[in-house]
């Protein structure tokens, strides 16, 4: 029976035949026998394997093997004398699928820096840390589509090819047919890659009331910042009939239902991460799903970061946009967990966000974590025709291009509400990798794009 080490490890099973199949990590010879180490990928343990000296290709085969080469191992579970594992295989025979020349093999034993990881990036997920960080980013969403349909979201796939830019923030990557004539674009009007799918989301929500996107986002942003990347992975809720407070509560139970999973189903691969790569990072964990998230206006904020001694590099006062530093300092200095930022200036928000009776704020959410800064940015939309048609003349927004967004407050507008919550910093939370570049299988970044 072939299995995976995952559930032989799991089920404890001894004498039993079973067939695994993986890559070496490490060979050890005692002239009776030789140790394998063979990982397979479903978990971070690997499983010894115990090859007598009696196989038919041990002198030939067996003792040549090194790490990265693949093998398919048959034998018998058993009961096993070393420390630090119930069983270990007692192979029957040992098949080399695919040799792989130590010489030349980059993953030798010793520890790679994460950077040298990057620059093998076909080879770095045979190593324990990037193993842990691509299930444990699986198990995230998994989770989150589960959190949502079993809360009656419908998935929407909003278009990756887009004609509206959202925001107005010139920050696109353009989209053109090869050979394409500027007076003839090949959709009529000039396209890019979608920087956000909440406009499109926002449609389907004033019909089927739940919806959510999970899908990927582009951002031609030339800032080679630990929490960036060009292309990354956003979760976009939107509820129709739903005011700011509830799309605050649903982004704080999404945090916590999605943290407690995780908690719960890769205890092994954040005890990897909070042995190697950030101390404390359970307890952290843990206290975000059980502690309360403080609530603070931007107003408040603000006051509180002005009384602050030591100086910030952009200096702060009403009205400016919270930067990551002030974003840190909020969440790690001051309250020393996430924290939930509201009513930000209408000045420095876009147009969608619904203008509070203040008319100086708009209904905006933002959280921080430590570590991170912002996770989370959302908002209550604004859903009166005559308010927003003003906010997209004051934006210099041409309304001409966005009659389908007016329409859904011409007829039958509701209150609705959403959020973008960015996938790769909350998987940066969870792993605590310190750059964002290490949670996504193939990063790109200004000037990198490799395979
Ligand atoms: P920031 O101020 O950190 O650049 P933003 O305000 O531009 O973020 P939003 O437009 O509110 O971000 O997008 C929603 C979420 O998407 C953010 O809270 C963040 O988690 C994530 N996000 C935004 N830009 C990026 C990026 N370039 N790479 C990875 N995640 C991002
Ligand atoms: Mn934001």
């Amino acid at each position: 029976m072939a299995i995976r080490i995952q559930e032989i490890l799991k089920q404890r099973k001894q004498d039993t035949k079973v067939t695994v199949k993986g890559w070496i990590r490490t060979r050890r010879d005692t002239g009776a026998f030789s140790f394998l180490e063979v990982n397979d990928g479903s978990c971070l343990s690997n499983l010894q394997i115990v090859a007598d000296r009696e196989l038919t290709n041990y002198d030939r085969e067996i003792t040549k093997l090194s790490a990265g080469c693949s093998v398919v191992i048959e034998g018998d579970l058993q009961k096993s004398p070393a420390k630090g594992q119930d069983v270990e295989l007692h192979a029957d025979y040992v098949q080399v699928v695919g040799w792989a020349d130590p010489e030349t093999y980059p993953l030798q034993k010793k520890r790679h820096s994460l950077e040298f990881l990057r620059s093998i990036s076909h080879l770095r997920p045979r190593t324990n840390v990037l193993g842990a960080v691509t299930r444990v980013r699986s198990q995230l969403s998994f989770s989150i589509h589960r959190f949502f349909q079993e809360r009656g979201f419908a998935q929407i796939h909003t278009p990756i090819i887009t004609t509206s830019d959202c925001e107005g923030a010139g920050e696109m990557f353009q989209v053109s047919a090869t050979g394409e004539k500027k007076e003839t674009p090949f959709f009529g009007s000039q396209a890019g890659l979608t920087v956000s799918g909440q406009l499109q989301a926002e449609v389907y929500a004033q019909a089927l009331g739940q919806v959510y996107t999970f899908g990927p986002t582009f951002r031609a942003e030339n800032s080679n910042t630990s929490r960036h990347l060009a292309e990354f992975w956003m979760i976009e809720p939107e509820m129709a009939f739903c005011d700011l407070n509830s799309n605050i509560e649903l982004a704080t139970d999404l945090l916590k239902f999605v943290l407690n999973d995780v908690l719960e189903t890769c205890s092994e691969d954040l005890d990897l991460f909070n042995k190697f790569i950030e101390k404390g990072l359970i307890g952290k964990l843990r206290s975000v799903v059980e502690d309360e998230f403080v609530h603070v206006s931007y107003s408040a904020a603000v006051e509180e970061l002005s009384a602050v001694a030591e100086p910030f590099e952009y200096p702060v006062q009403w009205g400016i946009d919270l930067q990551s530093e002030h974003e840190r300092y909020l969440t790690e200095e001051i309250y020393k967990c996430p924290v939930i930022v509201t009513d930000y200036p209408a000045a420095i928000k876009p147009f969608y966000m619904r203008v509070n009776d203040d008319g100086k704020t708009v209904a905006a959410m933002d959280i921080l974590v430590p570590g991170i800064g912002e996770i989370v940015g959302g908002s209550q939309r604004e859903e009166r025709f005559d308010v927003l048609l003003q906010r997209m003349t004051d934006a210099g927004i041409d309304s001409k291009e966005y009659e389908w967004y007016l329409d859904l407050r011409r007829y039958g507008t509701v209150p609705h509400s959403g959020f973008g919550l960015g996938f790769e910093r909350l998987v940066q939370f969870v792993t605590g990798m310190s750059n964002i570049r290490e949670v996504i299988p193939f990063p790109r970044t200004p000037g990198y794009a490799p395979c």
